[in-house]
């Protein structure tokens, strides 16, 4: 299987944030997007997902050729298609079993039904492979949850789910240490040929634990740079300076500063 994206923009209240951008991940790819805060790495996930807050105003996302900006919310998650989200949701007055278990459930075909014996058995698996509190089946989905305990129920979410196509929005942002290498080795333990991840970070650490293909760097709403891992050590070693400067991108932030600069200095002499 293969999600295509091809010259997308898109804007969010008549701004442009995604600003034509291509990426294609193929089923059994582990993938990792890198790139300074504010570049629209949410934004991207959020319209692959298909939320509504953000339109595309050109380019395309297909999923073996199907055209998924057309599709639902429950559509692209029926086609395998799944978002751990930066910032979870507290969903008040319904289990974490009841959560997993009816999404699992809308997978099916009608008619077909989850055996309660399986869904038990593997939801405790997947709990004690996170190193989660045992109880958390029947705690609220992400209500009193700690800001490391939302992720990795994100990540449960996904080991339940077992989508074709996750997208991991900093699930590394307010983990620990410990917490890090639980979530990244569990992402890298769901790798197969019909598994295929897009991997969100700003920091090369949940990258130790995670053998990604493929990373990319974006930039003001454009991927800038795709590579393989030694990428990586670049991006840890100096930052995204490097980029910018082959790009010529420092030296327009250059030339804005020193306009800034100027009239602050004019002002002053006044
Ligand atoms: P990243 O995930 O790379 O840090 P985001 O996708 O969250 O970046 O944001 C990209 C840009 O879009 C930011 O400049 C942000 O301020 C802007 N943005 C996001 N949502 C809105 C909104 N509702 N209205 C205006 N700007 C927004
Ligand atoms: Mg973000």
């Amino acid at each position: 299987m293969e999600l295509v994206i091809k010259d997308l923009h898109a804007q969010v209240d008549n701004k442009e944030i995604i600003k034509g951008l291509d990426l294609t991940i193929k089923t059994g790819e582990i993938h990792a997007i890198m790139g300074p805060n504010g570049t629209g790495k949410s934004t991207l996930a959020a319209i692959i997902m298909g939320d509504p807050k953000y339109e595309v105003t050109k380019g395309t996302i297909t999923l073996n050729g199907e055209n998924v900006l057309e599709m639902s919310v429950d559509e692209r998650s029926r086609k395998g298609i799944f978002l751990a989200m930066q910032y979870p949701n507290e969903i008040a007055g319904i289990t974490n079993a009841d959560f997993i278990k009816s999404a699992m459930q809308a997978r099916l075909e009608d008619g077909k039904h989850i055996s309660l014996f399986k869904f038990v058995r593997e939801m405790d698996k997947a709990v004690r492979e996170l190193k989660m509190d045992p109880d958390l089946p029947h705690r609220y989905v992400n209500e009193g949850f700690s800001g490391g305990e939302k992720k990795r129920n994100e990540i449960l979410q996904m080991k339940m789910l077992k989508p074709h196509f996750a997208i991991l929005d900093e699930i590394d942002s307010g983990l620990d240490v410990d917490a890090l290498k639980i979530v990244g080795e569990n992402v890298d333990n769901m790798r197969s040929d019909s598994f295929a991840a897009l991997v969100i970070t700003h920091y090369q650490r949940l990258l130790d634990y995670i053998n990604v293909d493929y990373v990319h760097i974006m930039i003001d709403g454009r991927i800038v740079r795709s590579g393989g891992k030694e990428i990586i050590e670049r991006v840890d070693a100096e930052g995204y300076d490097w980029i910018k400067n082959e790009l010529g991108i420092e030296e327009e932030f250059e030339a804005t500063r020193r306009i800034v600069l100027g009239s602050c200095a004019a002002k002053v002499e006044k």
